[in-house]
C-alpha cells in the first residue's frame, strides 16, 4: 500500500506531458489508495461564504454547460446552474464544513448493555472525488459500550456528515469510524460499508454488479468470534 502510494506520488511530480501521463492518471481514478484519514483541504476552504461559493460555481458550471455546447437559454436549462451549485454547496458537499458536524448527545448506559450494538442498513449517498458520480449503498455499524451510549439516530448522523463530501469509499470508512471511536471513548467500533459506484457501473468497465466492500475493525472487534457475530448481525 505505501509501496503504491510512493510510486504515484513520483509519478505525479515527474514530469509526463504526454499520452501515457493521462492514461495513467485516468486510470488512477481506480486506484482507491488512501493518501490520509483526512479530505484533502486548502487552508482557505472557508474564506468564502456559503452565497459567495454558490454564486461561483453557478458561473463556473454555466460555462461547462456552455463549453459542451447547450443553449443556456432555453426554459429547461437556464436554472440548472443555479441549482447545482445550491445542491453541491447545501448538500452533497455540505459535509466538507465541520460546521455541518452534528452535534452528538450520549447518554449513561444505564441497563449497563455490555454486549455490541448494531445498527444496519444505513442508508449512504456519496459522490466518488475521482468522477463526481453517486456512490450508493449501506453502512452497517456496531459497537461495544464502554459507559456512554448514543441516540441511534445519530449513527445516521455522522455516517451522513462523512459521506456529504466527494470521497474514496475507504476514507469514508475510516473516517467514520475514527470519528465514532472519538465519540464513544471506545476502540470497540466496526464499521462495514457496501455500495455500488456510479463510476463503474455508467462509464469505464461498466459492471453493474460490482459492489465494493470496505469495513474497519476496532479493539474487540478485531477478535474473530466477536467480527463473527456482527458479520451474521449485518447478513441476516
Ligand atoms: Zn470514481
Amino acid at each position: 500500500m505505501l509501496q503504491d502510494k510512493h510510486n504515484t506520488n513520483e509519478f505525479l511530480n515527474g514530469n509526463h506531458h504526454d499520452a501515457r501521463w493521462e492514461t495513467e492518471v485516468e486510470e488512477m481514478g481506480d486506484i482507491h489508495y488512501a493518501s490520509s484519514i483526512d479530505t484533502p483541504l486548502k487552508s482557505d476552504a472557508f474564506d468564502l461564504t456559503d452565497d459567495e461559493k454558490m454564486d461561483a460555481i453557478e458561473v463556473h458550471f454555466k460555462e461547462i454547460m456552455d463549453i459542451i455546447g447547450l443553449d443556456l437559454s432555453d426554459d429547461s436549462l437556464r436554472g440548472t446552474p443555479k441549482r447545482v451549485a445550491k445542491m453541491f454547496v447545501k448538500e452533497i458537499f455540505s459535509g466538507l464544513n465541520p460546521k455541518s458536524k452534528p452535534a452528538i448527545s450520549l447518554f449513561e448506559n444505564k441497563f449497563q448493555y455490555k454486549e455490541m450494538l448494531v445498527e444496519k442498513g444505513i442508508k449512504l449517498h456519496s459522490f466518488c472525488e475521482h468522477h463526481f458520480l453517486p456512490i450508493y449503498g449501506k453502512a452497517h455499524i456496531a459497537y461495544i459500550a464502554a459507559d456512554k451510549v448514543i441516540g441511534l439516530s445519530k449513527l445516521n448522523r455522522v455516517v451522513e456528515y462523512f459521506a456529504r463530501r466527494p470521497q474514496v469509499q475507504e476514507r469514508l470508512t475510516v473516517q467514520i469510524a475514527e470519528e465514532l471511536k472519538k465519540i464513544l471513548g471506545t476502540e470497540d467500533v466496526a464499521v462495514y460499508l457496501e455500495a455500488k459506484h456510479m463510476c463503474v457501473q455508467m462509464r469505464g468497465i461498466q459492471h453493474d454488479d460490482c459492489v465494493t466492500v470496505t469495513s474497519d475493525y476496532g479493539g474487540a472487534f478485531q477478535k474473530d468470534n466477536v467480527k463473527n457475530e456482527f458479520l451474521q448481525a449485518i447478513k441476516g
